[in-house]
């Protein structure tokens, strides 16, 4: 089935929706993106994923040629073109197509891409049994060098770490920051529980600061569950009573193994099935009308 393709201002058949080989985005990962969901017709947390779009643009000095609104209209108008109501949707914002030097400012335009699509990051069958998952060699990028805040086209520090984790034989991997404290997976948010309290590491610590992260939290805490944003080693997690994985993809996925030790009993826990409750709730209602 093919899909309509907003690109530059037009919607065009995903065959016609093609970007220059001079596009700084392809030529050196030069841009910012998002990924987005939406779930029952509705776009969840739409004004958190554009102002964090924004900000992701701001940081590498691309100026975005939509107003907020405008670039939120072209989400929902993406959707309706393709007649979806529950959707992951990808928006891409390249530095545009300039020349074969790195200069910025020899590029025309930036790039405008969103695709409304679907997406299955991991096996159905691991939400039920939960993820084992290694920490791997790879550190996540320095804050001072490309600060993983920032939601940037270049991927490779977690492609890096996807890989390691595919080469040991796991689904995911947890990065750790240059200080050897836990950051964040490849594509998602790390949770723990410890004598009921919830630990996530602080993002000054240098990972993303995620939407479903951000979610959960709230949801913990309308429940009245602790929770604490800190700095966090691998041992915290070794002992963890849970441990699950935050992300507009993969939503709230369960971990069970840890660099071969067993997390809690080895189950999915039980802080872990009530938020994935009020996180399946929370969509129906929390979210931009498409
Ligand atoms: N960390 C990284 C590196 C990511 O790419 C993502 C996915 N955007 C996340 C965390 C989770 O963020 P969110 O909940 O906003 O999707």
């Amino acid at each position: 089935m093919g899909l309509i393709i907003y690109l530059n201002g037009k919607f065009v058949p995903e065959e016609e929706a093609k970007v220059s080989v001079f596009d700084h985005g392809f030529l050196y990962g030069d841009g910012v993106f998002e990924g987005i969901r939406a779930y029952y017709g509705r776009v969840f947390r739409l004004k958190e994923h554009i102002e964090r779009l924004y900000d992701s643009a701001k940081a590498i000095n691309l100026e975005i040629p939509y107003t907020r609104d405008e670039m939120s209209e072209i989400v929902c108008e993406t959707c309706r073109q393709n007649n979806l109501k529950d959707a992951y949707i990808r928006l891409v914002i390249s530095r545009g197509k300039g020349d074969l030097g790195l200069d910025p400012r020899k590029c025309e335009a930036p790039t405008t891409v969103c695709i409304a699509s679907s997406i299955t990051l991991y096996p159905p069958e691991l939400y039920e049994t939960g993820l084992d998952v290694i920490t791997v060699p790879t550190r996540r990028n320095i804050a001072e060098g490309v600060n993983p805040r920032i939601k940037s086209l270049n991927y490779l520090n977690n492609i890096m770490a996807k890989m390691e984790a595919a080469i040991a034989g796991v689904q995911e991997a947890i990065l750790l920051t240059q200080d050897g404290y836990v950051a964040e997976c490849t594509g998602d948010n790390i949770f723990m529980v410890r004598d009921g309290v919830i630990k996530t590491p602080a993002t000054h610590l240098g990972m993303l600061e995620g939407v479903t992260r951000n979610a959960v939290i709230e949801l913990a805490q309308k429940r009245g569950i602790k929770v604490e944003e800190t700095v966090l080693t691998r041992y915290d997690f070794f002992t963890a009573h849970e441990c699950w994985l935050t992300g507009t993809a993969a939503e709230l996925i369960p971990v069970v193994k840890i660099d071969n030790r067993v997390i809690g009993n080895g189950k999915p826990g039980p802080v872990f099935a009530a938020l994935l409750d009020d996180f399946r709730e929370l969509v129906k209602h929390d979210g931009s009308e498409i």
